[in-house]
């Protein structure tokens, strides 16, 4: 799962399967389920953390395979299959002068994890411009779910539960490609500039209400902060990096140091925001 995700850690998942349709999706799910085979569903990795000892089942990768976007009847309605990467859809609206998803502009994740994860950045985020999604659950039967408001939260859909996002529509307005270009190429200067380059899963921890993060371990003085090959990032505490051959268990450890020394310090909770897959008992 090393090579499956952005903080390279993770050991080996039992299978792979890289499912090309909904209809693929739906008999592979049909057929997990039979056989009470365990499964994880994995867009680009770019927000989970995979135990060294791997996945004891199936990971469901969604990716460029289930992509397809497709315009609908109705201005700005767009149905994307939740493999699409973020930043190809963004480049596939600025040609066509759709605004709305540029505060996405650097997020590396897909459409799927997107959703799931209500990703978001400089003060928005995905429920403004999501309409409904297309789901599966357990047993391969696929419904459509249209949003009401409020239900998406602080990086989290709650009442997902163990469904699998199979495609988005999204919301969005018509507007002059040129602007859209120059926001999307300012949002990912501003994001080069307060984001290290080693390999992480972006913000490690929630920001608790109405703090950042990155701020209050910063001021429990934990830059440089190392667990093994984990380190918090120098140029931003909120990001913990792989910078030198980390394992799984060197993230955990440093995850769980961070949040002893930021309760000691400031008597805050700190909730990690990636996503832990896997068995993680080990002391
Ligand atoms: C350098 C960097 C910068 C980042 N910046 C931001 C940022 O500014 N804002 C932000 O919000 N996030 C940010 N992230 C985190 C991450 O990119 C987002 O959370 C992204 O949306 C995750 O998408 P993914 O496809 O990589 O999901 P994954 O990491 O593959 O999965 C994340 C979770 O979603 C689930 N999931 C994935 N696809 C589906 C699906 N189709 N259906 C159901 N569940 C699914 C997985 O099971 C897992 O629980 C950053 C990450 C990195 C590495």
């Amino acid at each position: 799962m090393a090579t499956l995700s952005t903080l390279g850690v993770g050991g080996p998942a039992a299978g792979v399967c890289y499912p090309a349709s909904t209809a693929d999706l739906s008999r592979l799910l049909k057929a997990l389920s039979r056989l009470t085979i365990p499964w994880w569903v994995v867009g680009r990795g770019s927000n989970i953390l995979v135990a060294d000892s791997g996945l004891a089942g199936v990971v469901i990768l969604l990716g460029s395979e289930l992509g397809r976007i497709q315009p609908l009847a109705g201005e700005g309605l767009l149905r994307v299959e939740a493999g699409r990467g973020l930043a190809g859809l963004l480049d596939w609206c600025t040609e066509r002068g759709l605004s709305g998803l540029e505060f996405a502009a650097g997020i590396p994740g897909t459409v799927g994890g997107a959703l799931k994860m209500n990703a978001g950045a400089w003060g928005h985020e995905m429920s403004e411009v999501v309409e409904a999604a297309e789901l599966m659950n357990r047993e391969g039967e696929i419904f459509r779910h249209d949003f009401r408001p409020g239900e998406l939260s602080y990086r989290s859909w709650p009442g997902l539960g163990e469904n699998i996002i199979s495609a988005v529509i999204f919301r969005l307005r018509p507007a002059n490609p040129e602007g859209i270009k120059a926001r999307c190429r300012e949002l990912n200067r501003l994001r080069r500039a307060k984001q290290p380059k080693a390999a992480s899963a972006g913000s490690f921890f929630k920001n608790p209400p109405d703090e950042a993060a990155g701020r209050i371990i910063e001021a429990a003085g934990l830059k440089g902060l190392r667990g093994g090959g984990a380190m918090v990032s120098m140029k931003h505490a909120n990001f913990l990096v792989n910078n030198q051959g980390a394992a799984a268990r060197d993230f955990v450890r440093l995850m769980r140091l961070v949040q002893e020394r930021v309760k000691a310090a400031s008597g805050i909770d700190l909730e990690p925001e990636v996503r832990l897959m896997g068995r993680f008992d080990d002391p």
